[in-house]
């Protein structure tokens, strides 16, 4: 008798074990996808991990494989490595790896049937593809010559390029060589905003040999990815969002990550909560490929990584054209509000001033502001209370276009109140401002001016988000504004000036990273200016000019706020010195929470001991109903990840004993 080991799509630890019916015992093979009975009368699209004939356990009564739904593996060992590495590192169950990994239509009983194979018209080279290629300039050239250099003796390398230094042609010399050589190439980009204009840019290249995949596809498109990729008989290049790097691969030479940095590469939820940059390197490092890093203003990680030796650094710093950065002027809040000048506007006089300069010269104007909605609050004058939402610990955002108040996180909302709530005062006014009452004032300082708002309200879909843009970049419209879809990869050609409107709140949330980002959404912003002609102008509203990290962003210094940050992270055991884990509990009943925490931690101190933080509620502390609890422990980088599996493994199981600890629901967050 035989017996499989097989993963089901569900989240569970382990696999579970099958006997094979003899007459399916020739057809089944390691990967390939079965039928299994599970629970009550339920059955589940499994996969193969192994294939034995040593009974597990003679007490129990092993079931049968239902039936062997595809007989060809439909991933490829390696594959399985890698979810099997995510479900280790980021502490959650290879069972969530697979459901994440594997597009729904090809474990969907309903789609049995394999698409047929596309037989892939070879695409040869000709005159007019190459003419496609721009001329490298000299800088690029000697980084393209450096990065060849470094993945000699290393298998990673980041490409540290001021914006605009022309990193895509590197790419895609890289990518063209890769594929040469017979392997394939994986590009990753944090956002599907990125991937219309470089998959236009690629098309024209790499012709057929270009794969285009990310969450935003069908099923059907997805599963007609996996397969061609899986049975492409020359080698390919795949663009996509985090999710490709769970694709089929057979081969691979080189993975690029472009933004590097870019927060998208991280998924909160659902499980499995990983890091698409960090699983990238692990699979290159499984197929022996290289790792390209390349941003503007890399994470702080894979800086410290370059400078330490572990990565490869080029750095690339002519502006395309040799444009030079453009000049950034800081308005002080704080100092215009006392001498009453921003006293009934949201913009210092400089803003104006370059923003009347701008529309005279026909130039056009970006306008950043980080929240969406008209007012950020509704607080009443008598007693000091905010409205809040009744589901999580935060205050309701004004919303006047549906004379609403909302909240972010749950989406719950009341229509705009005239008392206030608490005590019945009429006194209730808003405080505080989103983009919406950006838009408000620029309709009454510019009347005339065509003007176009982009946010999660105004583009929900991706039609409206490309309708927007493209009004904005043929220059219909001569102001936008938005939240930081703003810095999400636009390529505009006549922004004169860019402006933050509050950089403080960028700085102040309470987040040992919230510098970092701030530095690099800002930066990202400021270089929208003047981009194609003369120096473009940046305005920062602040109450903190002399603030280092201004200073650095005035300077256009990464360096600068890297060394601030980095030796920040070091006095306060953050990373990249040290691995952080966050225990997330939640709970409806505070108390229990409380109570749980407390001992939580208590049994972890005894097994880790300084390494373990006191329970802390987290500035959001209660979302959807659930109140919510931190346990954040730091963690030598020495630490070994097996290690650290089998004491929180054992915590945990003594916990299961402590009253009222079934109520819990528990995550684990790494490095995040
Ligand atoms: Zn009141
Ligand atoms: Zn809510």
């Amino acid at each position: 008798m035989k017996y499989v080991e097989v993963l089901l799509p569900l989240p569970l630890e382990n696999t579970y074990t099958y006997s094979i019916p003899a007459e399916m015992e020739p057809v089944v093979r390691n990967y390939c996808l079965v039928k299994a009975p599970f629970g009550r009368k339920r059955y589940y699209t499994a996969i193969v991990k192994e294939i034995h004939d040593h009974h597990p356990d003679p007490s129990f009564k092993c079931k049968d494989i239902s039936a062997v739904l595809d007989v060809n593996p439909i991933i490829n060992p390696l594959q399985m490595q890698l979810w099997d590495w995510i479900a280790s590192y980021y502490l959650c169950k290879t069972g969530d790896v697979f459901k994440a990994a594997v597009p729904p239509g090809l474990i969907n009983n309903e789609i049995k049937k394999r698409q047929k194979k596309k037989t892939i018209s070879r695409i040869q080279m000709t005159d007019d593809d190459c003419l496609a290629l721009n001329v490298l300039t000299e800088a690029q050239q000697t980084a393209f010559a450096e990065i060849q250099e470094v993945f000699k003796t290393k298998p990673v390398c980041l490409l540290h390029g001021v914006s605009l230094c022309g990193k895509t042609e590197i790419y895609i010399r890289l990518i063209q060589n890769t594929l040469q050589q017979g392997s394939n190439v994986l590009y990753l980009l944090p956002e599907i905003a990125f991937t219309k204009k470089i998959k236009e840019r690629m098309t024209h290249i790499f012709g057929d040999r270009l794969l285009v995949y990310h969450s935003g596809f069908s099923d059907r498109k997805r599963v007609e990815v996996w397969n061609r990729l899986l049975h492409a008989n020359e080698s390919m290049v795949v663009v996509g969002v985090r999710s490709s790097v769970f694709l089929p691969f057979a081969n691979l030479g080189l993975i690029i990550v472009d933004e590097e940095h870019d927060a998208s590469y991280r998924q909160h939820d659902p499980a499995p909560r990983y890091h698409a940059r960090n699983a990238a390197i692990m699979l290159a490092h499984l197929h022996g490929a290289r790792t390209l890093l390349g941003s503007a203003t890399p994470s702080l990680e894979s800086y410290y990584n370059a400078k330490s030796g572990k990565y490869g650094l080029v750095a690339l710093n002519i502006r395309y054209g040799n444009t030079s950065a453009p000049f950034v002027y800081i308005a002080n809040v704080k100092e215009l509000k006392r001498r009453k000048i921003m006293k009934d506007s949201l913009f210092s006089p400089i803003l104006k001033e370059k923003m009347e300069d701008a529309l005279n010269c026909d130039e056009q104007i970006v306008l950043f502001q980080n929240r969406r909605g008209f007012a950020l609050i509704m607080e009443c004058s008598s007693c000091g209370d905010v409205v809040r939402c009744v589901n999580c610990d935060v205050s309701l955002t004004c919303h006047r276009h549906t004379n609403k108040l909302v909240c972010h996180y749950c989406g719950y909302s009341v229509a705009i109140l005239s008392h206030c709530p608490s005590c019945g005062s009429k006194e209730i006014k808003l405080a505080g401002f989103g983009t919406e009452k950006v838009e408000d004032e620029i309709e009454t300082l510019f009347p005339d001016v065509r003007t176009n708002r982009l946010d999660y309200d105004t583009a929900r879909t991706r039609s409206a988000y490309e309708r927007i843009l493209t009004c904005f970049e043929q220059g219909k419209s001569k102001i936008l504004i938005g939240t930081q879809m703003l810095a999400k990869g636009l390529d505009l050609k006549q922004v004169g000036v860019a402006g933050v409107l509050n950089a403080d709140s960028l700085m102040n949330v309470p987040d040992f990273r919230s510098h970092e980002r701030a530095f690099q959404l800002m930066m990202q912003i400021s270089s929208l200016a003047g981009r194609n002609r003369n120096q473009g102008t940046v305005v920062i509203q602040t109450s903190q000019p002399d603030h280092p990290l201004i200073q650095a962003i005035q300077a256009f210094d990464y360096k600068r706020m890297a060394v601030d940050q980095l030796n920040e992270r070091k006095t306060f055991r953050y990373p990249p010195y040290f691995r952080l884990i966050v225990l997330v509990l939640r709970c409806s009943n505070e108390q229990t929470l409380e109570q749980i925490a407390a001992r939580y931690a208590e049994i972890l101190h005894e097994a880790l001991g300084e390494r373990v933080m006191p329970p802390f509620a987290p500035p959001v502390n209660r979302v959807q109903t659930l109140y919510v609890r931190h346990i954040m422990l730091k963690l030598e980088t020495t630490f070994v990840v097996a290690q650290v599996r089998t004491i929180l493994d054992n915590v945990n199981r003594q916990m299961q004993s402590f009253p009222g600890f079934s109520r819990i629901v528990l995550h684990y967050e790494v490095d995040n």
